[in-house]
């Protein structure tokens, strides 16, 4: 397959050997995700080991896209194993960052990096082309994952701009090595540590920072000056106009406020980060995308940060000084500086500020808490905090299993998650859209293993109507031209998006989960198409206002690879990959029985406004969907429907030897059978 580099890093963590395998052993999955489940089904023997146990495999993969300058799509790297950070349960878990990781992987020969064991003292490892070696980590184990950086970046060196030769695979470069690193979270096995890279990209909602601490491996190092061979060139940079012309942001053109909200026609990021710094910056965007949704400030904080690592604190810094200020950024920069997860305090800060005031929490309370309540708003209360947790002091100690687990060992897991105090809605992730309302993202979670985390649907169904209606606009596309667009969007399945109260538990629900499943692991997290920019069901740019998909996945795919195969193929490699994780999940003891949400769903309504399409007596229109509870029994019949839409034993909800067989996963049929997983 073009587009692939040709090997796979193969890095022996306890033997300090590194060797490579050949990425043709794995193509059939194509990259990312799929590969790396793989890779992780053949190397894993016993699944039910721990997070920490130095026989977890962990695997950074590219994609045969990644730095060959497909739009959204050139730069994300995705990494999987099991992880830390899902409560009760550590499942084989994903995660992904973007930046220029991924291309310099590629450019120095490799599709991917498997690390596997466990270092007895720390070490990274620094690749250069086809050089590669493990070196001693000790003056960089706890450093922050900036400074830890630089000091890779000085001791590889670079060369000088004048230095550059003419030709291509000349072996010189003026970039820095890409680094992915881990910070004093890491180190300290905290189970919402990250793996960093550059100044904000992060793969966060995982812990995998806590694994590679557990392995001793602080950072890898590549510098790579080879290229990328593309099945069609001509083809690509034809797409690549086409994408450009058609579907990106147009500087000229008046668009709607909503602007923001759109996928692949996505506003760059040169506003003023969601109005939380105190000064201006530019856009800056993972390599070869056009979307730029990143910033840099020049005040030199929150680089590169967005979305929640962005905004995590802006309430207790609005709230203390009565606006956003830099303390906002400051508080992203430290998150990012010391490898931990955000969105964990996203829902954790609210949660300990409730029970500091219910006096619970603090100093004379039933849980012991130091913490310096004065300067909530301030980044130093975050500073300090997150010190305590990494430190496992006081309060940290409980806190640095989660926030779940910590209300666990308190005793107040059950009563919080009930009265919605603490909003974990399922696997112990704090909430990120309401399940309640937006239930795709819901039941993505609970049919997976963490927080989905994944845009499809909601920029198009939530975001754009939500915000045009709240400030009295027209929504850009009304909700019977959104429904037509995402069904014609969305083959095989054809999805209908309607979130009415009968429609979210019905079979209409269990196709567009379907559909969503497999997309994500195929498109998303195997050939990499960047979350933030894919799927693309809107455009202003266009006539019939339908944006780049699925003509865009497919194009771009075979462009690269040759592969020539159509989206719905595409669709099939996601299902398969979904069948094998599926699979994996079995063997560590998934049942129907786990896949719920946590007790709030069910108890407390949904706060509201929340528009969202829904068809009403024959007619298409928003509705505000606030103040709905999911009802518990509905949402099993939902299951039930979904599972059968999968092919899976709706007993259990596990596959069936039929549905792997016809995925050509008999192999794995039998594991299954052998370990007594296996329906029927
Ligand atoms: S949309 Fe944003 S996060 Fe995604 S590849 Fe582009 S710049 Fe990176």
């Amino acid at each position: 397959m073009k587009g692939h580099a040709g090997k796979i890093l193969d890095i022996d963590l306890t033997n300090r050997e590194i060797s490579t395998i050949d990425t043709s052993e794995y193509e059939e999955w194509v990259g990312g995700h799929g590969m790396g489940t793989a890779i992780f089904y053949d190397r894993v023997e016993d699944k039910t080991i721990d997070a920490f146990d130095p026989d977890n495999v962990i695997t950074m993969m590219t994609s045969p896209l990644a730095g060959t300058g497909v739009p959204a799509a050139s730069a994300r790297t995705e990494i999987q194993g099991i992880s830390p950070q899902p409560y009760p349960t550590e499942w084989f878990n994903r995660s992904n960052f973007g930046g220029r990781f991924a291309s310099m992987l590629k450019y120095a020969g490799y599709d991917g990096v498997i690390i596997q064991g466990a270092a007895d003292e720390p070490v990274w490892v620094n690749v250069v082309d086809d050089q590669f070696e493990i070196r001693d980590a000790s003056d960089l184990w706890g450093l922050g994952t900036w400074e830890a950086q630089a000091e890779i970046w000085s001791e590889v060196g670079q060369r000088g701009w004048n230095q550059v030769d003419e030709t291509r695979d000349s072996g010189r470069t003026t970039q820095k090595p890409a680094v992915a690193c881990i910070g004093p979270a890491g180190e300290a096995e905290i189970r919402m540590a990250t793996v960093q890279h550059d100044a904000g990209n992060g793969a966060g909602n995982a812990g995998f920072g806590g694994v590679l601490g557990s392995k001793n491996f602080k950072a890898i190092s590549v510098l790579g000056t080879g290229s990328i061979e593309i099945a069609d060139p001509a083809e690509l940079l034809e797409a690549r106009l086409w994408a450009q012309r058609e579907y990106s942001y147009d500087h000229d053109e008046d668009i709607p406020q909503v602007r923001d909200f759109y996928s692949f026609s996505r506003s760059p990021g040169e506003g003023d980060l969601g109005g939380v710094v105190e000064t201006k910056a530019r856009p800056q965007g993972c390599v070869g995308c056009h979307n730029t949704c990143r910033k840099r400030t020049s005040s030199s904080h929150g680089n590169e940060s967005s979305c929640v690592e962005a905004v995590y604190y802006s309430g207790f810094d609005s709230a203390k000084h009565g606006e956003t200020t830099a303390e906002t950024a400051k508080a992203a920069d430290i998150v990012q500086q010391m490898g931990f997860n955000a969105y964990t305090l996203n829902a954790g800060l609210p949660w300990l500020e409730a029970l500091h005031e219910q006096g619970v929490l603090g100093e004379d309370g039933e849980i012991e808490a130091d913490l310096p309540w004065d300067s909530l708003g301030e980044a130093s209360f975050v500073e300090e905090l997150v010190q305590k947790i990494i430190d496992r002091e006081g309060i940290g100690e409980a806190l640095a299993e989660g926030n779940a687990r910590a209300a666990e060992e308190w005793g107040r897991l059950e009563q919080d998650l009930e009265s919605g105090l603490l909003t974990l809605f399922a696997w112990g992730y704090p909430q990120h859209y309401d399940a309640r309302t937006e239930v795709e993202w819901g039941y993505a979670t609970i049919l997976g293993a963490r927080d989905v985390n994944e845009h499809d649907f909601n920029w198009h169904v939530y975001w754009q109507p939500h915000i045009s209606i709240l400030t009295g606009e027209e929504p850009p596309v009304s909700a019977e031209e959104l429904a037509n667009i995402i069904e014609e969007s969305t083959p095989p399945h054809n999805v209908i998006p309607d979130y009415s109260d009968g429609a979210i538990y019905s079979e209409v629900a269990a196709e567009r989960n379907s559909w969503h499943r497999h997309y994500s692991r195929f498109y998303k997290q195997s050939a990499l198409f960047c979350d933030w920019a894919f799927a693309d069901f809107t455009s202003p740019y266009t006539d019939d206002k339908s944006g780049i998909t699925p003509e865009g996945e497919e194009r771009f795919l075979n462009a690269v690879t040759g592969m020539d195969i159509t989206f719905e193929e595409g669709m099939e490699i996601g299902r398969r990959i979904w069948n094998l994780e599926r699979s994996i999940w079995t063997l560590q003891g998934r049942h129907r029985d786990d896949e719920e949400f946590a007790a709030y769903n069910y108890e407390e309504p949904a706060p509201g406004p929340y528009y969202l399409p829904a068809k009403v007596d024959g007619e298409w229109e928003y509705i505000d969907t606030g103040g709905r509870k999911l009802d518990r029994g509905k949402v099993e019949e939902f299951k039930t429907l979904y599972y059968q839409e999968e092919g899976w034993d709706t007993e259990t909800g596990r596959p069936t030897r039929e549905t792997l067989e016809e995925l050509n996963l008999g192999h794995v049929a039998d594991e299954l059978e052998g370990e007594g997983k296996l329906p029927g």
